[in-house]
């Protein structure tokens, strides 16, 4: 136990009211550390580890410092590996104390709390997020705010069964906090909160059920937004929002300890109004970041982003993530861009002035935490310098709603004005010593500044009046903090040195003096100089509050430069890159003509971008099954339909000729492995994982795509869950959503004559005589005849040796799946039922087997009814016309009928099981447990 020195026991009284935070101790010109938190902190900011009390062992306390002038860099290392750190501070002046200075902790600052911004990203959002979950009503409440812009949202949902985890973890995936406070419900409902740990690696508190009770929430809620009720904040109504939003005020206040006038609304809004896109899709169709080094470049947002300011890059990712699906809104923002491409000169004129506007949403944060300068003052000079000239723009731009921005637009100039009056132009970085009012601001701070400068002519007149008196022609009249005001006179004219001159200070080749005349003058110049530096600081206090009192005002502004900034920036977009207005519809379809993927088509070296047409609608063209080989474009076909869809919903143009985009709700992808492996999730649970929540949540506005389902498991397995998928969404009654299905299973282009609405493509490739392939990238109707898997492994640089060793493999294999077939062939001059064909040859090839029901067998058939019956509803028995040989082949091959009748009732089995299934109701694991059972009897069966 370390020794109880009286400021070691007010350090201990401390700490222990923030054991989960270290803390960061002011001791004189340094932040000191004890104890553990000295140990962690040496470590993590690799500082030496020092320790304090006597010799004996027993009093050693870990101790570790930082100089307080460096203490930014050091708070936002800790910050951003996960830890919290509390400030505390000498809150009296040492020289008054009676006994201990008194110290208290002034801020904690938190991942999702700190506002410095060498920590902070100005193209991202900072965002702290508290949830609350009722679970005696299902409710769930997101708040999340970001107090270094001032942004506060809120929304709440009551939840379905067994939604909670999905609708959390692609809420968090959009807002990406890195800070998270829950509740004691939220905690209890098992692996969420590990999940949601796990996945985005953020710092998650649990905060005590008082912090969430409504009362409490609603008294925090009043004071932040001074109003009496909620009714104005359209809150009344929504109890888990309140509560949400209520204990993140509550955190804030507790963490802070300042009032934040700076977030002053709520943004309350419903998921309803926006695209639903979940955690996989977000992260497929690469939106804000790509999937395999998380960077910005190669994302969608990145070929967006020609933003001017960093509010309207921080907007635009919000745009990115939230397709809207209210056709008007979307319109509104279309018309926009194809006004300022109609007016190029206009769109590059707003663009112009946007370059010139700083972050000025951070700016204000700092005036409400006080720790901005004359510099930020400046700086948000500059920022409003042009708004009158934009606002101009704006309400001459010939269209309504740029007209609109522009009138509410306040150009802020008696802001404007106030600074321009009364900061200098160039400030120093302290507000504490002077510099940085113009001296004709204020009439009392004047008259000092004129002081200052009789003094320094004074001071002048001296020098001159002493050389005349001592004749000492390098005499001069110096000042140095330590010594103030000093004559100098060098070696050489020692001897000149009059009586009066009082010595100071010896140099090696000068000696230094003072007089009576220069010590009183120099009291005077002095004190009026402490005097200014006092003056322009209260001054600058008193500016400083000025803005505070506007920075709801300020705000506003920002917001609508905001909005301009992002349309600004889709209309450059689209201008730059031949985008075209889409045209929206809500009729279900999707037209596209010549469409082009807009990352690749810019990331293409020497290949052109192949563009390519899409027909997805309600009735006949609701799922393409496309089939193509490996690296034919499949892939980037599909993700090219889904981003045209959501970039036309952001409200941006879109890349292609032509495009009818039907507004739809969610869009849903399932492509590839994802990162969740290394979360304990196989390749194929997860893939199953995506199914599951495509058919529980799609709807027949939905647009899904599949790219590949099944592979992760045995052939016949995959095609079955394959096959029953494409049957599932496909149907009209079930969900009847659009669809893009890639699949190297050929098998499922039968479903083209099979079911209603779906239709086959292949993706074009040219095989020359050689064998070799090239890649035409054009997708036409028609269904792929082989994968090319080998020729791609050529072309992908596998050996020689392996990929001859490969095609004698796929021949065998060939040779041998022929084998496998059941084959029975019954000839009959009887005609079957009421079929007038002499011939009956079937082909039950597995797993088309499978596919006969046990329905359609009557107790009374004969083999031959059975399989007439098995060619009308399934197309598995081919009935050909060919006129009758003899009788005794009929003898000969039922024998070989009967054994296939005999596989066929242990299919039945199997058949009846998987008809009995419920897919909606049924979860992955259970999925995967009777599969396996249903694989297992396969094997049994005789080939
Ligand atoms: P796999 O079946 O192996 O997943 P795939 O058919 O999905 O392959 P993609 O990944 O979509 O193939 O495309 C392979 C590459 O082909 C892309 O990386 C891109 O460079 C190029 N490509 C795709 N589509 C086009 C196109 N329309 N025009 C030009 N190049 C394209």
């Amino acid at each position: 136990m370390p020794k109880q020195t009286p400021m070691m026991k007010q350090y201990l009284e401390i700490k222990e009211k923030h054991t989960d935070s270290i803390l960061f101790f002011r001791l004189g010109d340094f932040y000191e550390m004890f104890l553990d938190d000295a140990i962690i902190a040496s470590r993590e900011l690799e500082i030496t580890l020092t320790s304090r009390g006597g010799k004996d062992k027993k009093d050693h306390t870990p101790m570790c410092g930082i100089p307080f002038h460096s203490a930014d860099a050091y708070i936002a290392k800790l910050v951003e590996k996960g830890f919290k750190v509390a400030i505390c501070e000498q809150v009296e002046d040492p020289s008054e104390a009676i006994g201990i200075v008194k110290r208290e902790v002034i801020r904690v600052v938190t991942p999702g709390t700190i506002i410095d911004n060498k920590a902070l990203d100005d193209k991202n959002n900072n965002y702290l997020s508290s949830i609350y979950f009722d679970k005696k009503t299902k409710g769930l409440g997101i708040s999340y705010v970001d107090i270094s812009t001032g942004e506060l949202y809120t929304t709440e949902i009551i939840l379905g069964d067994s939604e909670l985890s999905s609708v959390l973890i692609d809420e968090i995936a959009k807002v990406k906090p890195t800070e998270l406070i829950v509740n004691s419900d939220l905690l209890e409902q098992g692996q969420v909160v590990d999940d949601i740990k796990k996945k985005f690696n953020i710092l998650v508190n649990s905060y005590p059920n008082w912090a969430y009770e409504y009362g409490l929430s609603e008294e925090n809620i009043k004071r932040q937004f001074t109003v009496l009720n909620l009714k104005g904040l359209d809150l009344a109504d929504k109890k888990h929002a309140t509560i949400s939003t209520g204990s993140l005020l509550e955190y804030l206040n507790e963490t802070q300890k300042i009032a934040l006038s700076h977030i002053n609304s709520i943004n309350v809004y419903s998921l309803e109004n926006y695209m639903v896109l979940d955690i996989s899709t977000r992260r497929n169709l690469e939106l804000v970041e790509t999937m395999r080094d998380k960077s910005k470049k190669g994302s969608l947002l990145n070929i967006l982003d020609k933003t001017s300011t960093s509010m309207g890059a921080r907007l635009l990712k919000r745009w990115v993530q939230e397709p809207l699906v209210d056709k008007e809104k979307i319109v509104k923002r279309h018309n926009i861009i194809e006004h300022f491409l109609e007016n190029l000169i206009l769109m590059n004129d707003v663009s112009d002035l946007l370059k010139n506007i700083n972050d000025i949403d951070r700016l204000i944060s700092k005036v409400t935490y006080g720790n901005c300068n004359g510099r930020d003052f400046i700086s948000l000079k500059q920022s409003i310098s042009r708004l009158t000239e934009l606002k101009e723009l704006l309400i001459n731009s010939g269209n309504k709603e740029l007209a609109f921005i522009g009138e509410r637009l306040d150009p802020l100039t008696d802001i404007y004005n106030l600074i321009d009056s009364s900061i200098v132009d160039e400030p120093p970085i302290s507000i504490k010593e002077g510099h940085i009012i113009k001296s004709d601001y204020n009439e009392a701070l004047s008259e000092l500044k004129e002081a200052s400068v009789k003094g320094k002519e004074w001071l002048a007149d001296l020098e001159h009046k002493e050389r005349t008196n001592t004749n000492i022609k390098n005499l001069k009249v110096k000042y140095n903090k330590v010594f103030g005001y000093f004559i100098e006179v060098s070696k050489s004219n020692f001897s000149l040195v009059p009586d009066y001159f009082i010595r100071k200070q010896t140099l090696a080749n000068a000696e230094r003096y003072v007089t009576e005349e220069l010590k009183v003058m120099e009291e005077k110049i002095l004190g009026s100089h402490d005097k200014m530096m006092s003056m322009e600081y209260s001054i600058f206090l008193d500016i400083r509050d000025k803005i505070k009192n506007d920075i709801e005002r300020i705000q506003k502004t920002s917001k609508l430069i905001a909005n301009i900034d992002v349309i600004n920036s889709l209309s450059k977009v689209s201008y730059e890159n031949n985008y075209i207005k889409p045209n929206m519809n809500t009729d279900g379809i999707i037209d596209i003509k010549n469409g082009r993927h807009p990352v690749v088509e810019k990331v293409l070296d020497n290949e052109q971008f192949v563009p390519n047409d899409t027909l997805l609608d309600t009735d006949s063209n609701r799922l393409a099954v496309i089939t193509g080989p490996n690296m034919a474009g499949k892939s980037t076909y599909m993700r090219q339909v889904a981003l045209i869809t959501l970039m036309s919903q952001i409200g941006c143009f879109v890349p292609a000729d032509s495009a009818d985009i039907s507004v739809v709700d969610r869009i849903f992808t399932r492509i590839g492995a994802t990162d969740d492996l290394s979360q304990g999730q196989s390749t194929f649970m997860v893939e199953m994982n995506e199914v599951s929540n495509i058919l529980n949540n799609s709807t027949k506005n939905s647009l899904i795509v599949l790219d590949e389902i099944g592979r992760g498991t045995s052939t016949y397995d995959g095609l079955s869950i394959a096959w029953a998928v494409t049957e599932y969404i496909s149907d009209k009654s079930m969900i009847g959503a659009k669809t893009l299905f890639a699949t190297h299973y050929h098998e499922l282009t039968e479903l083209e004559n099979k079911l209603d609405g779906v239709k086959n493509y292949k993706v074009v490739v040219h095989e020359k005589e050689s064998g070799s392939i090239t890649f035409l990238r054009k997708i036409v109707r028609g269904e792929a005849d082989r994968s090319y898997g080998i020729e791609v492994a050529k072309l992908a640089g596998v050996r020689k040796e392996v990929i001859d060793r490969a095609c004698e493999i796929l021949e065998d294999l060939e040779e041998r799946d022929e084998h496998k077939e059941t084959r029975v062939t019954i000839r009959s001059h009887e005609p079957v039922r009421n079929i007038p064909l002499t011939q009956v040859e079937t082909n039950i090839k597995l797993p088309r087997a499978k596919l006969i029901e046990k329905e359609t067998l009557e107790e009374n058939q004969t083999p031959l009814e059975l399989l007439a019956k098995g060619d009308q509803s399934y197309g598995s028995v081919q009935l050909i016309d060919k006129p009758d040989k003899s009788m005794e082949t009929i003898e000969e091959n039922i024998g070989d009928y009967k054994e296939s009748i005999q596989v066929l009732d242990e299919f039945k089995e199997i058949i009846d099981k998987l008809k009995s299934l419920d897919m909606i109701t049924l979860t992955p694991l259970d999925t995967m447990n009777i599969l396996y059972e249903l694989q297992t009897k396969v094997k049994k069966i005789k080939d």
